[in-house]
């Protein structure tokens, strides 16, 4: 098992233990329990393996490029176009959203601290929790909810480090 693999296995058995008590406690709320297993797990699974965004070689890396790529050029790309009158501007528009885009992702990779540095720590992890934390919360509204997610995201985020470590 290559070790992108283990830390994501090890990231969806913490997401079991939070749907075991999520069935039980919204089974009768199936519309509810199906987006809380989606939210849920997309964040164990990120979780477990996004301190590897700090190793350029990783699937990690190449796969927070890509969602960062896909959300710089949509967004550049969607102010430019809304004033884009002419073909001649909607071309300009593409260009330019390539070039930014391009400009922000050789950024993240230059800014991008020593692989297993401050992005491989507790700290980081934390920080992960709570963004997870008040995303979540917008999501439910729920506090206990948004705070259960967030402390299951920050497991599977020291998931990782333990891992790496053992
Ligand atoms: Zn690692």
């Amino acid at each position: 098992m290559s070790s992108h693999t283990a830390h994501e296995a090890l990231g969806v058995v913490i997401w079991l233990f939070f749907i075991a008590y999520a069935v039980m406690k919204y089974y009768s709320n199936l519309e509810k329990l199906i987006l809380i297993t989606i939210v849920s797990f997309l964040f164990c699974y990120i979780g477990s393996t996004l301190p590897d965004i700090d190793n350029k070689k990783s699937r990690a890396f190449r796969r927070m490029n890509f969602f960062i790529a896909v959300g710089v050029f949509s967004a550049v790309f969607y102010y430019l176009s809304k004033t884009a009158s002419s073909l001649e501007k909607a071309v300009i528009s593409v260009i330019v959203s390539a070039l930014i885009t391009l400009g922000v992702v050789l950024t993240v990779t230059f800014i991008m601290p020593r692989h297993r540095g401050p992005i491989h720590s507790f700290k980081t992890g934390m920080i992960y929790g709570l963004f997870v934390l008040i995303i979540s919360f917008f999501i439910f509204r729920n506090y206990l909810l948004a705070v259960l997610i967030g402390f299951f995201a920050f497991l599977s985020f020291a998931s990782h480090l333990l891992l790496d470590k053992a």
